[in-house]
């Protein structure tokens, strides 16, 4: 019997008064795992009215009680490591490894908010005046809510979950559907935890229950993780309807190489960002800018590495990469591949139809290189969010960035060099939030923020560290004069 997953409101486990439900696919054998409730506007309110009655008194909860919650949770999670990294590669399809990085990913986001304590203190001046004081509190808000997507189900909500509760909010997250096991999961965990009913809440489903959250006047703000026409469509009806929004978007990352570059620990970090999570995440490398004599010596290795890389299901241990998310994933990747070499481009390494003995219903891509990439192609500008690098070759450093910086996207860039000028130039002119100097994939640790530029990122506070402080609270002014 294939589990019907069930929301989370009020401190237990409902049925939703969904009448559709969608199957959650192994992308790696099409066996369905799970099915996910469609949730209606009906269940979003329940799940919002559990939130707002808990809030009142959530918010008087000493913020050293909230924070122990904290220390509970990442023991829990650390007890269930395996267990989240397995449901992670079953329903997404990535490696253990990759999956075990997820969730130690995840749970640094636990311990930063474990310090909130420290974090969400206020500010004070005394004589603003002859014998008046000035003080600003932060405050929790009220009901908060996030929408993640399908490539991180462990670590994105908890980019979000853990702050906004310790900083005295209640929750209502609506993870994707296509990978909601980890968050059934992880509720179960939460329940263990025995927080006031109504803290956590979780609504499986799709657009309407997204469209619900972002509408719902009890909804103070809302976190959104995902593509950008879907991170635009957020970012204007939370204005629309007043909220607080940080809404992060798709990507399409550069790594420009020089010459002076360490060859092989470029090429073997540039593999890692292009091919890890088989290129499903927000800061894969996409477009290699070889720059002047980096060209040749970087084709032919990144071409070789990339060709070796072991393609299969998750589960076997010495697989290298997994899967794409589903069959209409691997589909459109194919399509754009095929876009690219209609435009001009170069298949020196074709990924597509690829077969893994054993797992003929998989959804594989393998690796696959592109060569004469000009900027103005499809396969240049277009997020592919699948195991595909673009090469460009470019004469200098200025070109590099100028090509970098006409993309729309502004996620993460890296630069590759033994320069210390090239690098400083590279991260004072790319336009982009995270920008990595010989790293290829420049991820935010929990205590600083992340997020992207342009449209990548829609709002002014990214997720995470003390942006997060700040998304989740109030400054309410105080002044005093005792007569
Ligand atoms: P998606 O935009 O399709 O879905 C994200 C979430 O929005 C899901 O919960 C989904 O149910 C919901 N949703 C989908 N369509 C909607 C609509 N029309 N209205 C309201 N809600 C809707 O993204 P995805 O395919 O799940 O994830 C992949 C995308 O996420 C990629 O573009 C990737 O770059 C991006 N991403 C960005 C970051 C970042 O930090 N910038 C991190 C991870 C993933």
């Amino acid at each position: 019997m294939v589990k019907r997953l069930q929301n989370y409101i009020g401190g237990r486990f409902v049925d939703a008064e969904a009448t559709e439900y969608v199957p959650v696919y192994n992308p790696a054998t099409c066996e369905v795992l799970a099915e996910c409730p469609d949730s209606s506007r009906a269940d979003v309110d329940r799940a919002v009215q559990a939130a707002k009655a808990a809030f009142d008194e959530w918010r008087s909860t000493p913020v050293l009680s909230r924070a122990q919650y904290m220390f509970r949770l990442k023991t829990l999670l650390e007890d269930n490591f395996e267990r989240l990294a397995r449901i992670v590669v079953e329903e997404n399809g990535k490696t253990r490894d990759e999956a075990r990085g997820e969730v130690r990913r995840g749970i640094e986001s636990v311990e930063f908010a474990a310090s909130v304590p420290s974090l969400m203190r206020g500010y004070k001046l005394e004589d603003v005046s002859s014998g008046i004081d000035e003080t600003a509190e932060r405050q929790p808000l009220g009901v908060f809510a996030a929408i993640t997507p399908f490539n991180f189900p462990n670590m994105v909500p908890l980019w979000f979950l853990p702050t906004a509760i310790t900083t005295g909010n209640t929750f209502v997250l609506k993870p994707s559907p296509q990978t909601p096991i980890s968050m059934d999961v992880l509720f179960e965990l939460l329940d263990e935890l025995d927080l006031p009913e109504g803290v956590v809440n979780l609504v499986h489903g799709g657009k309407e229950a997204s469209m619900a959250l972002m509408e719902h006047p009890d909804v103070v703000g809302v976190s959104f993780v995902g593509s950008t026409p879907v991170a635009k469509i957020v970012y204007e009806t939370c204005a629309k309807y007043g909220k607080r929004v940080q809404a992060q978007g798709g990507a399409k990352n550069y790594i420009a190489v020089m010459p002076d570059a360490n060859m092989e620990a470029s090429v073997a970090n540039i593999m890692g960002s292009a091919y890890g999570c088989a290129g499903q995440r927000c800061l894969a490398g996409s477009v290699v800018v070889a720059i002047g004599d980096a060209y040749e010596p970087l084709k032919a290795e990144l071409t070789k590495r990339a060709a070796a890389i072991r393609v299969g299901s998750g589960l076997e241990e010495t697989t290298q990469m997994g899967t794409v998310i589903s069959p209409e994933a691997r589909d459109r990747i194919e399509r754009m591949i095929e876009e690219g070499v209609k435009e001009g481009a170069k298949v020196i390494l074709d990924g597509r139809g690829k077969k893994v003995e054993g797992y003929e219903n998989g959804s594989f891509v393998g690796p696959t290189i592109l060569d004469e990439v000009k900027p103005e192609m499809t396969v240049a500008r277009e997020e592919i969010f699948g195991p595909v690098l673009s090469i460009m070759h470019v004469p200098d450093l200025n070109s590099a960035i100028e090509v970098i910086n006409k993309s729309r996207y502004g996620n993460a860039a890296s630069l590759f060099t033994n320069s210390g000028k090239a690098a400083r130039e590279f991260k004072y002119r790319v336009r982009a939030g995270n920008i990595g100097i010989n790293i290829g994939i420049a991820a935010a640790t929990a205590s600083f923020p992340f997020g992207g530029q342009k449209e990548s990122f829609f709002g002014d506070l990214h997720g995470q560290g003390l942006d997060s402080i700040e998304f989740y609270t109030d400054k309410k002014i105080l002044i005093e004069r005792w007569l």
